[in-house]
């Protein structure tokens, strides 16, 4: 299994806060993300930025 250098983490919609989308980032390189996405909930593109990370269950 490869370690992670990479982080699963949630891309949340600032205007609702919902985390509609998943994406890595390398926590080394990357402070902070954002993405111009649609979100269901506001029924629009709207910027997502990366949030909180995804914890991994097994
Ligand atoms: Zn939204």
């Amino acid at each position: 299994m490869p370690r992670g250098k990479n982080t699963n983490v949630y891309l949340v919609c600032k205007e609702c806060k919902m985390q509609n989308y998943t994406t890595r980032i390398n926590k080394k390189t990357t402070t902070k993300l954002e993405h111009k996405k649609f979100c269901v909930k506001c029924k629009k593109s709207t910027e997502h930025a990366s949030g909180s990370e995804i914890k991994h269950s097994s």
